[in-house]
């Protein structure tokens, strides 16, 4: 369910159950398209539209024992070291949305005249855009420590889990103050708006669900923190 790019691929690694319970007993398989038994059904969604999301289904589908990626029920740790850099990488994108909405809010603000004054001339609107501005520099300066210790081979499991929640809360919280300070322009569908705001508003709730959710991320930094 939900795999993205899962309708233009043409070869799939899957975690395919192959022992026991737990992540013991888990290999990684490549699947290639057009064996039998494997279809893919698209999904519509309400953002991420430049990637496609597909159901994969898979009927009594056979595949060659040498499509197995390293050795049987040892496919977890491949699955984890993928995970990690899929959320610095995710948070990465975040934050550059995040950053986008400060952007594009200024712009805007400066522009905008209301009650014979710039927008950007009300307290109460810079406030947003230090509050924003606040939010994406701490998301970055975490993650710029975290990239540094991946690049000199550590593995920091918790703290990449924690940075992808601030990230996600970070960029919730600048796409809506971004559509707050562009008002009823904001709401119009990008293309017809005032710039990318409507639409980095419509991919905030994957970023807080893919890649691992914010509940579960909380809750696998708290395990791995022995809280
Ligand atoms: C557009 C899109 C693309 C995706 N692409 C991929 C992909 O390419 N590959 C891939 O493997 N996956 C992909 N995913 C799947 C994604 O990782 C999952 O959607 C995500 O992990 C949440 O799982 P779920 O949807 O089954 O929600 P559920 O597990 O049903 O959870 C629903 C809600 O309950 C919360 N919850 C669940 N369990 C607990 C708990 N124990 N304690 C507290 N809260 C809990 C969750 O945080 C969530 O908020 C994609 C998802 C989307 C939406």
């Amino acid at each position: 369910m939900f795999i993205t790019s899962g309708m233009r691929a043409d070869y799939y690694v899957i975690a395919c159950r192959t022992g026991g319970p737990g992540t013991s007993g888990i290999s990684a398989i490549v699947v290639d398209k057009g064996t039998p038994g494997f279809t893919q059904t698209p999904l519509k969604k309400m953002g991420w539209l430049a990637s496609d999301t597909a159901v994969l289904y898979f009927d009594d589908c056979r595949v060659p024992a040498e499509n197995l990626i390293g050795g049987e029920n040892t496919g977890w740790a491949g699955i984890m070291s993928n995970f990690s850099q899929e959320r610095l990488g995710l948070t990465a994108g975040m934050n550059a949305y995040s950053q986008i909405c400060i952007d594009e809010s200024v712009v805007w603000a400066r522009d905008r005249m209301t009650f014979g004054k710039p927008l950007i001339e009300n307290q109460v609107i810079r406030h947003k855009l230090s509050e924003m501005s606040r939010m994406v520099n701490a998301t970055k300066a975490y993650m710029e420590l975290l990239t540094w210790k991946v690049m000199n081979g550590e593995k920091p499991v918790a703290d990449l889990s924690l940075l992808k929640v601030q990230a996600s809360k970070t960029m919730e919280y600048c796409a809506r103050e971004a559509m707050q300070i562009l008002g009823g322009a904001g709401y119009l569908r990008a293309n017809s708006g005032p710039g990318k705001v409507e639409r980095i508003y419509r991919e905030v709730r994957v970023n807080a669900i893919g890649g691992g959710s914010e509940e579960i991320m909380l809750d696998l930094a708290a395990r791995q923190l022995k809280f």
